[in-house]
């Protein structure tokens, strides 16, 4: 079976196993690869701070206050995007972005809290 450079396409002669045609080809495919998984790292970097940005729009009284989905929904933020869980011993889990969190609440209702 014939195989083909993975970079190229170019058939490759020789041993079985090889991947590349080339040095130059294997190291334009390995830096690819790795620029994928940065700019994956970073979207999602920057997903986590804008929905830190808009947890942190909202003015707080004593450590916390409420709003409601539409309100997160309309300032951009995105609840696929947190950084952490926190169950307390009652069994209500809460949402981290970093230090600000939010609870979801009855009718669509969130209190956000910062933790201390
Ligand atoms: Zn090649």
């Amino acid at each position: 079976m014939k195989k083909k450079c993975l970079e190229c396409g170019t058939e490759i002669m020789g041993r079985v196993d090889k991947k590349y045609c080339s040095d130059y080809c294997r190291n334009a495919y390995n830096n690819k690869v790795n620029k994928d998984s940065k700019n994956l790292v970073r979207n999602i970097n920057n997903r986590l701070r804008k929905n830190y940005r808009v947890l942190d729009s909202f003015p707080l009284r004593e450590g916390k206050t409420r709003t409601t989905r539409t309100r997160l929904l309309d300032k951009g933020f995105d609840f696929d995007f947190i950084t952490n869980l926190y169950t307390t011993k009652k069994g209500t889990t809460y949402y981290f972005v970093y230090d600000l969190g939010y609870l979801p609440l009855d009718n669509d209702q969130y209190m956000i809290v910062k933790r201390e």
